[in-house]
């Protein structure tokens, strides 16, 4: 068999492993597959994406580089095939490669797609909205993040090679950073194809992705405050790590052991279908990945009454578990990634053995490779024991434990001192409250499941880009995904202090008390193109009669009494008699402003932040001011205006304010 050179990819050159190049064994056959790592120049590959794929990414915008994101994530889905079959060599089965490929190139389009539609087309992001720092609104202050101006080094652990790598590069690149991949040495081989395949595809900006095969080196020693070091992997090696770096200034996010747990209700007793539910879960979460998942069971938290029916329906599933080469279509569960970590984790489950009953282990697993079969224990005094609550095994094992009442089953899951995920399986929503209360603080993740939403849900051990993955205390600290979250680890976030004009040109958007642009001709007559940022039209003014005001009530069917009964009106706090709905001024508001004639306006998408300011009485004369706050491209033909629209009174008091959202063509 030919040993695969897995090359490292810096300052734009492959380079083939070289002097001190580890091998690499097939978890399946224990042959040696691969070798990789060799002397690299660091300070080279820094420069390298600070100096080209830095700039390069910061000159695209947000909306660019999503648009990237979602390219790379296509190009590389027509492509996976060569993943699958490569990934076979690090234990796992098919149903695992698709969690890791297509699980990766999905959390790249998530991300792409929330990039899109959720931050600006422009290098500006803002974090809430305008602050008044001034009575007159001359002096305003406004949050804004923008990319870090180093390099993100992303250190991965082994069990996710392709998911791990896409998931942090993702929200790397949307925020402008270029990323040196450094994936963990003995699955690395599946990145550095991955790689090569994004390299090929041209649509990256050279500095954009480096790869490290093989050994860090000296990498994080030429790393300063601009830089990122985002870790998944081991505690020791990320304490390591973080003390390595400290006093350079780097951002450190870690992602490290976690003793997660999953706690069954009291209501969820054998019979009902949260009981099944749990047992489901709890089998998968074994024997998914061969229990190789940040995210995997490791305590189950069980009424005491119903632990010994835990225990037999689990038993019962694990056995009928197939064990082997996980390139056969009827295995379900594969190998650990290498001899070393199956030893690792037999070491550990010895631990936990010592109180712990081992409860059930088969004897009968292919003898090359890394295979083992699952180790379920079970803890009779969970309370004394302190190692099942400190010791993660990093494979098939878990521990089943008993609890008298839900304070005592919070108090046990709250023993892990910090879990990237936890999850509840109950019909009972005060026990859902209870649980959130007593242990949300503790896990970066809670996943409650019942007969409700079991059809849909996604598992208890799959991180959601859409959501927070990461976890306090022994989970490492560190938060990744979450949406836009994600993206933020790679920004800073800047509290800007200064005049209305001043915003303006700083984040591409209107703010209110800045220059106001006369438009040449009436703005829904002008393209998208054309519209000016600041582009103003003022309306004339339009007087609100009785006659109005009752014609619309009769009309719609809103006669509330502070539009039709003056006495009632007036004993309101709020209004000083009768006074127009907050409907019929936005009518008004859209027939003053609004250009009748077909052109480039295609629709009336929406309304954002309403507020009626002050009441409008019978006699009263509003208009509007309209003017163009910012504009998104949406399509190649047309795109998105966000006016914002200020209705005013005869004396010029502000009456009412919101944002309005158009399609307008290019
Ligand atoms: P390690 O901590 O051994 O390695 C993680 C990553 O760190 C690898 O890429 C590794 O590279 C790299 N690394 C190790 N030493 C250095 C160094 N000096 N400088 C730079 N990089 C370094 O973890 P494993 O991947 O081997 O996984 C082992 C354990 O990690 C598991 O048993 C489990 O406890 C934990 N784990 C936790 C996860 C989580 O999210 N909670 C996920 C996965 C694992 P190399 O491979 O080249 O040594």
């Amino acid at each position: 068999m030919t040993v695969q050179q897995v090359q490292s990819f810096a300052a734009g050159q492959w380079i083939v492993p070289g002097a001190g190049a580890r091998p690499i064994r097939s978890a399946i056959t224990g042959e040696v597959i691969a070798e990789a790592g060799g002397p690299l120049d660091p300070a080279a590959m820094i420069a390298f994406a600070t100096e080209k794929g830095g700039p390069a990414l910061r000159a695209m915008t947000f909306h660019d580089r999503a648009k990237m994101l979602k390219a790379l994530a296509l190009y590389l889905r027509e492509r996976r095939q060569p993943l699958y079959d490569l990934s076979f060599h690090t234990g796992g089965t098919m149903a695992d490669h698709r969690t890791d490929v297509d699980g990766g190139i999905g959390t790249m389009l998530v991300i792409a797609s929330k990039g899109r539609r959720e931050m600006p087309e422009g290098h500006v992001y803002l974090d809430g909205g305008v602050e008044q720092l001034s009575r007159n609104g001359t002096f305003l202050g406004q949050h804004i993040c923008t990319p870090l101006q180093g390099v993100a080094i992303h250190i991965n652990a082994f069990n996710f090679p392709i998911w791990g790598m896409l998931e942090k590069l993702a929200p790397t690149l949307l925020a402008g950073m270029p990323a040196i991949v450094k994936p963990a040495t003995t699955s690395g081989y599946v990145a550095a194809r991955a790689v090569e395949m994004m390299m090929d595809s041209g649509l990256l900006p050279e500095g954009a992705v480096q790869l490290v095969s093989g050994s860090a080196g000296g990498l994080l020693d030429h790393l300063g405050m601009q830089d990122v070091i985002s870790f998944t992997g081991s505690a020791a090696t990320a304490d390591m790590l973080r003390g390595g770096v400290m006093g350079q200034g780097a951002r450190f996010l870690a992602e490290q052991d976690s003793l997660n747990a999953s706690i069954l209700g009291p209501d969820a007793l054998p019979g009902t279908p949260e009981f099944d539910l749990f047992i489901r879960e709890a089998t998968a979460e074994m024997t998914a990945k061969a229990g190789q998942k940040c995210t995997a069971i490791r305590r189950m938290i069980v009424p005491q009454d119903a632990t010994e029916a835990v225990l037999d329906a689990l038993k019962t599933n694990l056995a009928a578990i197939t064990i082997g080469d996980p390139r056969e279509k009827t295995t379900q569960m594969g190998a650990l990634i290498s001899t070393d970590q199956r030893d690792d984790v037999l070491a550990k489950a010895a631990l936990i053995g010592a109180e712990a009953e081992c409860v059930y282990s088969a004897d009968a697993v292919p003898e090359d490779g890394a295979f083992m079969a699952p180790m379920l224990f079970h803890c009779a005094d969970p309370d004394a024991a302190q190692t099942i609550h400190k010791t993660e095994a990093f494979g098939p094992v878990a521990t089943v434990m008993g609890y008298r009442d839900l304070p005592h089953a919070i108090t046990l899951a709250n023993r892990g001192e910090g879990s990237l995920v936890t999850s509840l399986i109950t019909h009972d929503t005060g026990v859902a409250r209870d649980v959130a209360l007593g242990i949300g603080s503790y896990h970066g993740r809670l996943y409650i499941n019942d007969r409700t939403s079991m059809a849909e849900a996604t598992g208890h051990g799959s991180p959601l880009p859409h959501m927070v993955h990461g976890g306090p205390g022994r989970a490492g600290g560190g938060e990744e995904l979450g949406g836009i979250r994600g993206v933020m680890h790679y920004m800073q976030r800047t509290a800007v202090q200064a005049s209305p004009d001043m915003l303006t040109a700083i984040t591409g958007q209107w703010v209110p008390g800045a220059a106001e642009q006369t438009a040449p001709a009436h703005p829904f007559t002008r393209s998208f193109t054309d519209l000016q940022i600041g582009e103003t039209l003022i309306t004339d003014p339009r007087t609100v009669t009785l006659d109005d005001i009752e014609h619309f009530a009769t009309f719609t069917g809103d006669t509330f009494y502070a539009h039709m009964d003056d006495a009632a009106a007036a004993a309101n706090p709020f209004f000083p008699g009768r006074v127009a709905h907050g409907y019929l001024l936005l009518s008004f508001a859209a027939g003053l402003f609004v250009e009748p004639n077909v052109g480039p306006v295609l629709a009336n998408t929406g309304l954002n932040t309403l507020r009626f300011q002050k009441p409008v009485s019978p006699g009263d004369a509003i208009h509007v001011r309209l003017t163009v706050r910012r504009k998104t491209r949406r399509t190649d033909t047309y795109g998105e205006v966000r006016w914002h629209v200020t209705l005013f009174n005869q004396d010029s008091d502000q009456v009412a304010e919101y944002e309005l959202l158009t399609m307008n063509a290019y």
